[in-house]
């Protein structure tokens, strides 16, 4: 379990579709979800219907400490809410609380106390499967599989078609330099394969999330820096994932603070500032003092 704690990122990214994973790796993955110390109940009854725009988000009152540090809160007091449609930038300092918060949104682990709803659902009423079906997630560091470029972006949603796993790469940006590696979307990728860039890493897993097309959707940005053409292409690709559904992502860069509808500022837990970006660089407080680290303005 403490491999499952240990990052969201690749690990979690992979283990919402662990089932149909082929490899050792996967596998082993798939082992790890299976002794996830959290339980799900079946109600397929109680399954919350889809809307149009993206799923509501109702985060009330957690709080969570994580199993090996008792007394010792990761979140606490946390709530939020978050309308269909609505981007919502999560900043902090390292430790507080950002991947804790996405951690507890897939149920790797539950809350002590709080609950959060999905659509008016509280998510320990939905299967795993149910839950994690229902969220998308672009992690920092995307894993790329041992398959073609186009069995990797159909990995966001098997049995979906060639076109619409084609149509998914335009929309991320992705489809014109899939077009120019040596044998097009038949090119095989990963370790033996073709090595791609950060930007093109992160453009696949965008794919991934359009073809799966969830209501939620999880962004954890790359602090890594990307050149300046990989850093407007990652954008754009973003901005096409975001329409139509909500969004929460660990913010690190400047464009996606600036386009949020929100912004909330963890530190140690709690919610310690929210506005937009330039409501809270004229509040010159904790969001201020990160946007001239991370950001470079001001
Ligand atoms: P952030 O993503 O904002 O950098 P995290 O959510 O990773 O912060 O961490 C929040 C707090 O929880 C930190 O104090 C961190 O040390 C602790 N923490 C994170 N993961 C674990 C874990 N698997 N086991 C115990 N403590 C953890
Ligand atoms: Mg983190």
């Amino acid at each position: 379990a403490s491999l499952v704690a240990g990052s969201l990122g690749a690990l979690s990214e992979v283990m919402g579709d662990a089932q149909r994973a082929a490899g050792a790796t996967e596998r082993l993955l798939y082992l790890l979800a299976a002794q996830s110390p959290v339980q799900s109940v079946l109600l397929p009854e109680q399954l919350p219907p889809r809307t149009a725009n993206g799923a509501s988000l109702e985060i009330s009152n957690l709080d969570f400490h994580y199993p090996s540090r008792p007394g010792s809160n990761s979140l606490s007091q946390l709530s939020l809410q978050i309308a269909p449609g609505e981007t919502v930038a999560v900043v902090g300092p390292s430790g507080a609380g950002k991947t804790t918060l996405f951690q507890l949104l897939l149920r790797f682990y539950d809350p002590q106390q709080g609950t959060i709803r999905l659509d008016g659902v509280d998510i320990r009423l939905l299967t795993l499967q149910d839950l994690r079906g229902a969220i998308g997630i672009v992690p920092q560091d995307t894993v790329i599989f041992s398959a073609n470029a186009m069995e990797n972006i159909r990995f966001g949603r098997p049995g979906a078609s060639d076109a619409e796993v084609i149509a998914a790469a335009q929309m991320a940006a992705a489809h014109e330099f899939i077009e120019r590696l040596p044998d097009g979307y038949d090119s095989f990728l990963g370790e033996r394969g073709v090595r791609l860039s950060g930007g093109q890493r992160q453009r696949i897993a965008i794919a991934r999330a359009l073809l799966k097309n969830p209501p939620l959707l999880l962004l954890d940005e790359a602090t890594s820096a990307l050149d300046a053409e990989s850093e407007r292409l990652v954008q754009v690709a973003l901005e096409a994932a975001m329409v139509g559904r909500t969004t929460l992502v660990i913010a690190h860069r400047l464009a996606t603070v600036q386009s949020a509808d929100r912004i909330i500022v963890l530190e140690h837990g709690h919610i310690v500032e929210t506005g937009t970006h330039a409501e809270l660089i004229a509040r010159n407080g904790l969001y201020a003092s990160l946007a001239a680290l991370q950001f470079n303005v001001q």
